[in-house]
């Protein structure tokens, strides 16, 4: 079997060994309903506490403050929803960003059925969130920040202390989708006066369809599934305790390792960076190369459509991806890469990729050799390419 290059951890990654490890006992042996009054449910319960206490201590916040959910998505949505209801009587207006991940604007698009408001804050051509755009769009109908730590498409991280700053300021609750950066930068909760924040188990090697919502303590949010009193009468449903379990060993690991992890990461992916771009004419690197994700390099290839490159690619046993896996299989082009000023031509032509912890320099060379052929072959077959090249032969 021919090796598999994958270069897509933003859509996910790996369950690490340890986390596996840690969860497969709660599959079959340790079944126990965690609300259960008999010790073998309640060490169920015991497990998924110290998953919330390992999680706190990771963001820096009170245990009590974690809410387990489905995943991203689903703390996304009870952040937004929730707040929008709980806060109804002081207003309805929201504000976030163009660049946030389909999690928030879809639920945004639902809100504005709602009767709610949303302004949608606009990037630099870097990438970075317009602070003072965003400023201005306060109003006494403010009921919301929205800012994601980190993006999935291009990895560009936003000023997230300055906006949590701007939003105390205001008097306005901050939440932040954290899914990109928790496990990957430091991020702090009460440093950044974030008030929710979403994060996902699958994005930093722990298990798929478990991730939690950080909201403090003092908000007084009711319940977003009703049912049993389970997270605190906020959340109702059977836990996932393997899921729960497996996300809170990933979470540790990903602390312990963090910085030596981003170190060795950002080294191979400034190397790929630098190579293509030496090698390959006609290329550029979307989103700011200083407050970036140090595994994120998002390439535009001028006369290249990402889609044939993607292919062409996978034949090679490359795994990469063009903007989120949410708008691959469409035809429209990234909305992160519009809002970027990019020319739709430009946006089409990118390409995501994401490095790992077992990302290797050879893997990246292969990549390189290969990427270089694929470009050179789609440009012979661009009537523009060809006239273009033609012109600057010297
Ligand atoms: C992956 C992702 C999500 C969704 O998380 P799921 O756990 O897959 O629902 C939300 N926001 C961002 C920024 C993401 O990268």
């Amino acid at each position: 079997m021919r090796n598999m290059i994958y270069l897509d951890n933003a859509a996910t990654t790996r369950v690490s060994e340890g986390a596996l490890e840690a969860m497969l006992p709660y599959f079959a042996e340790q079944y126990g309903n965690p609300s259960g009054i008999y010790e073998f449910a309640t060490r169920n319960k015991k497990a998924i506490n110290r998953a919330r206490e390992e999680i706190a201590g990771v963001i820096d916040c009170n245990p009590a403050e974690i809410y387990f959910t489905s995943g991203g998505s689903e703390a996304d949505n009870w952040a937004l929803c929730k707040v929008a209801e709980l806060m109804r009587e002081k207003g309805r207006h929201i504000i976030t960003t163009k660049i946030e991940h389909h999690a928030i604007l879809h639920a945004c698009e639902w809100l504005e059925k709602q009767g709610c408001r949303i302004s949608y804050i606009g990037v630099d051509e870097q990438g970075m969130v317009k602070l003072d755009e965003l400023e201005r769009a306060i109003t006494r109908d403010t009921i919301l920040i929205s800012v994601m730590t980190a993006n999935n498409e291009i990895g560009t991280i936003q000023p997230i202390m300055r906006i949590g700053q701007i939003a105390r300021k205001h008097n306005i609750l901050f939440h932040t989708d954290a899914v990109q950066a928790v496990g990957h930068v430091p991020v702090s909760v009460r440093k950044c006066g974030i008030d929710l924040l979403s994060a996902s188990g699958h994005k930093f090697n722990g298990p798929k369809g478990v991730g939690f919502l950080y909201m403090r303590n003092d908000i007084p949010m009711s319940s977003f599934i009703h049912g049993g009193g389970q997270e605190r009468g906020r959340r109702a449903g059977t836990e996932n305790v393997p899921g729960i379990v497996g996300m809170g060993q990933a979470i540790k690991e990903a602390a312990r390792m963090m910085s030596q992890r981003a170190k060795q990461e950002q080294r191979l992916r400034d190397y790929f960076m630098n190579e293509v771009l030496r090698r390959i004419p006609y290329a550029r690197v979307n989103g700011s190369r200083r407050n970036r994700l140090p595994n994120n390099v998002n390439f535009s290839f001028q006369f290249a459509e990402g889609e044939s490159i993607l292919i062409m690619l996978d034949a090679k046993g490359i795994c990469a991806s063009s903007g989120s896996a949410c708008t691959t299989g469409s035809t429209a082009p990234s909305h992160v890469l519009m809002a970027l000023g990019l020319p739709e031509e430009l946006a089409h032509g990118s390409i995501r990729f994401t490095l790992g912890q077992d990302t290797t320099k050879e893997e990246i060379d292969y990549v390189i050799d290969e990427l270089e052929k694929i470009i050179a072959q789609l440009r012979e077959m661009s009537p523009f390419y060809t006239e273009l090249s033609g012109e600057n032969k010297k």
